[in-house]
């Protein structure tokens, strides 16, 4: 069989935590939380399952989840979608994600992408014929040149893809930001599918500008959430696509034929659980404190950083410490020391010397500790 995606190899996620696994390393690789989820949502579930809401949800999304999600966008962002209509439960974010691209990409379209960039945007762009433009972001800011955004434009461009707060590096888009991009896709037929996934964590009192809350971008946008990293459940696989009704009609034609629909028991507690919005209004203050926690501890080591801006990852330069490559030293690293990382010239396309590491806080702060101590050998 030819390869679609001959470039693609098994993710590095799943090289790092099996890498961490075998050889019994801190994981500090993969972005998941190292603690449990609330048992409250816990019993929530298990009420649903035990009282027959085993069968399939409706193709869109149960009307409960739905309108709960409307319900906290409108509260937090001013902002008003449809539960009926403008709202779609996905098996995760990948899946809305993936939905959403298809959505828009036609062979030849081009897609803006800003690297360092999460992994499953160009493969969806490309599994649908469309061709990725990368726009690259430099450490140590990460700040978007908006002359060169503007360069890439052509009138093949039918898509731009936003992520804040960004994986891997932390950056918190700003208004300036949006106020840019609106500036640039007024009037012109692009689209734009906004990864949100990491809304609800972002530090020292940073705002999270959702596209949502920009006009000209509003109409325009796919917003893709995931409950994983809100409620600590990466396993149960539950997000979710905000975006205007005619994009959402496309949206659901594609959803219906990857997935269908999503586990039912799982949106009926999600719906309640949403009622309370102690739930994801603590959650900056909480993964606040463990960026704190992680970064004291790596303060006598020789790896350089700025304190991340939003996300449960950290990024750090080590120069000073070796010339090796990212992905051999996140390898030695896993092996020598026994604390597990991702390389960062993973999430770019062109090859770079960064030499950059990614770190994921979302950990019991024993192991935070730990990790913290393990690194400050080098
Ligand atoms: N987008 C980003 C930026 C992510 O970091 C992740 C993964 N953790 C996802 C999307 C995927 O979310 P989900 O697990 O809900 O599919
Ligand atoms: N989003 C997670 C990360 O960045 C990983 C998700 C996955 O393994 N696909 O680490």
């Amino acid at each position: 069989l030819s390869s679609k995606l001959p470039w693609v190899g098994t993710t590095i996620f799943t090289v790092m935590s099996k890498l961490a696994t075998d050889t019994g390393a801190l994981n500090l690789s993969q972005g998941f939380p190292g603690f449990d989820c609330s048992p409250e949502l816990v019993a929530l579930v298990d009420q649903y399952m035990k009282t027959g809401f085993n069968q399939y949800a409706p193709m869109t999304g149960v009307p409960a989840l739905r309108e709960a999600l409307a319900r906290k966008t409108e509260q937090l962002y001013g902002v008003s979608y449809h539960p009926e209509t403008e709202v779609t439960v996905t098996s995760g974010a990948t899946e809305a994600l993936f939905a959403a691209i298809t959505a828009v990409i036609r062979p030849g379209d081009e897609a803006i992408v800003f690297e360092p960039a999460y992994d499953s945007y160009v493969p969806a762009i490309e599994l649908n014929g469309g061709v990725p433009v990368y726009v690259t972001l430099k450490p140590p800011t990460y700040g978007v040149d908006w002359e060169e955004v503007r360069s890439k434009i052509t009138d093949k461009t039918r898509l731009i893809v936003v992520n804040t707060p960004q994986n891997p590096i932390g950056r918190v888009w700003t208004a300036e930001d949006l106020a840019q991009l609106a500036a640039l896709v007024h009037h012109r037929d692009i689209w734009i599918v906004s990864d949100e996934v990491y809304e609800h964590i972002r530090f020292d009192g940073r705002p999270h500008h959702s596209l949502a809350t920009h006009p000209v971008l509003q109409e325009r946008t796919f917003v893709c959430g995931s409950f994983g990293k809100t409620f600590h459940v990466t396993g149960w696989k539950i997000g979710y696509c905000l975006a205007p009704k005619e994009l959402s009609v496309e949206f659901r034609k594609i959803h219906q034929y990857l997935t269908f629909s999503t586990i039912t028991p799982v949106q009926y507690a999600l719906a309640d659980y949403l009622k309370n919005p102690e739930h994801y209004e603590t959650l900056p203050a909480f993964y606040e404190r463990k960026r704190d926690l992680f970064l004291d501890c790596l303060r006598g080591s020789r790896f350089q950083f700025q304190p991340t801006e939003g996300s449960f990852f950290q990024t750090v330069s080590y120069q000073a410490i070796t010339d090796e490559p990212d992905y051999d030293l996140a390898i030695r690293l896993t092996k020598e020391i026994g604390v597990a990382s991702i390389p960062v010239s993973v999430f770019y396309r062109q090859k770079n010397d960064y030499n950059i590491l990614r770190f994921c806080f979302a950990k019991d702060d024993d192991v935070l500790r730990e990790a913290g101590e393990r690194l400050c050998r080098l």
